[in-house]
């Protein structure tokens, strides 16, 4: 088959990540039988410099166009780079927004892997780690606290603040249907968190959540609250399949996530609309400390290709030899720099995409 994918190097590692990606999927292709086809966007720092805003409409609708986004990271030396120098709207950053909104992309999902082999640069204790785990945070993206009407005024002589928490029957289904469909490709459990013992709006969503359920009789449903998720994912993380849960939750959570996992350099991320559309990307950013270098990990860009492989093109076969290879290469001793252990063998990014192809 032939899959048209807009790829965004953007700023800082991101050119050279994305094209140890690219390389893997132009693998995959010859391996399986596919052609993928790239066409280049500039969002970010370089579209400043070369157009003087972050994401140009033409951009936009250049990925818009595509069957799905591949992106590396924007942004760069914050306080240094004359980009920061910029109203917020016009800063490499503001073009993520812009092309989330305008691709209509209302699920992120990070899931969050240990790896065997990377289990000691997980801080929790080793009891815990040795369980292992393997789970997705399925978050709202566009609604909730974040996006409901704000105000700060004076009342009755004291300031006050006030963030509405909005969502309404029809932004829980369609995030609803993501999550249980994403749980019907992995585990086929679905862990729905909420605060329904205070809020009206959890209420709802546990409502909601419970009818879609009915949809997917092979997936086991339960809920749970958020104070008690967040104790959970520290004590007994390996009982999590995919974590659905709304924007500021999902926000906290997904941080918690990856983090006990260890490296950020491994974690990649969706972000999906509504049909089989979506962007894929990193869970880290464009790291300008050490860009250029050629030592930047591409891992958590090349399994966001498995991600796009699996949620976008539904070449499950396909994700899962990307997602074997990089077991394949942990297990073989090859790390990056920023992974990198005693006795083991250090490669460069480009070392570790080539490493990749050759276990595919
Ligand atoms: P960062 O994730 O870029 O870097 C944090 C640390 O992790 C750095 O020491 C970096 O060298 C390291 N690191 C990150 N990715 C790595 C990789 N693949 N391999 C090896 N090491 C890696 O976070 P930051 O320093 O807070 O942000 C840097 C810039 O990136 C800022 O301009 C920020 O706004 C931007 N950013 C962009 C995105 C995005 O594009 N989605 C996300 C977060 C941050």
């Amino acid at each position: 088959m032939n899959f048209n994918v807009a790829v965004i190097p953007g700023d800082g590692i991101g050119p050279e990540i994305v094209s140890e990606a690219k390389k893997v999927l132009d693998k995959v292709g010859s391996k399986f039988g596919h052609e993928f086809t790239y066409k280049e966007v500039l969002m970010g720092g370089v579209s400043i410099d070369a157009h003087g805003v972050p994401l140009t409409d033409e951009a936009l609708e250049t990925a818009r166009k595509s069957d799905a986004v591949l992106l590396g990271a924007v942004g760069g030396r914050v306080g240094v780079d004359s980009w920061y120098k910029l109203p917020p709207n016009l800063r490499p950053e503001a073009g993520l927004l812009a092309i989330r909104k305008g691709l209509g992309l209302f699920a992120n999902l990070r899931p969050a892997y240990l790896y065997d082999e990377l289990k000691s640069a997980c801080p929790l204790k080793e009891s815990i780690a040795d369980a292992g785990f393997d789970m997705v945070v399925v978050r709202e993206l566009t609604g909730g606290l974040y996006f409901g009407e704000r105000k700060t005024e004076e009342v009755n002589g004291v300031m006050t603040a006030v963030d509405t928490l909005t969502y309404n029957e029809e932004e829980i289904r369609r995030i609803a249907v993501k999550g249980f469909e994403i749980a019907m490709k992995r585990g086929k459990k679905v862990t729905s968190v909420d605060k329904a013992n205070v809020l009206d709006s959890s209420r709802l969503w546990q409502k909601v959540v419970a009818e879609v359920a009915k949809d997917y009789p092979e997936v086991t449903l339960e809920n749970m609250l958020v104070d008690n998720c967040a104790m959970q994912l520290v004590k007994d993380p390996a009982q999590f399949d995919v974590i659905l849960t709304e924007n500021m939750f999902g926000d906290i959570l997904s941080d918690e996530a990856s983090m006990i996992t260890g490296s950020i350099g491994m974690l990649p991320s969706a972000s999906l609309a509504a049909g089989k559309f979506g962007l894929y990307e990193p869970s880290h950013g464009a790291a300008p400390d050490i860009a250029g270098k050629n030592i930047a990990n591409p891992l958590a860009t090349i399994l966001s290709a498995a991600m796009m492989l699996r949620y976008s093109f539904d070449l499950d076969k396909e994700a899962d030899a990307v997602e074997e290879a990089v077991r394949q290469v942990l297990k073989d001793g090859i790390r990056t720099v920023d992974i990198m252990s005693e006795g083991m063998q250090q490669v460069t990014c480009q070392g570790m995409g080539d490493a990749i192809c050759e276990r595919i």
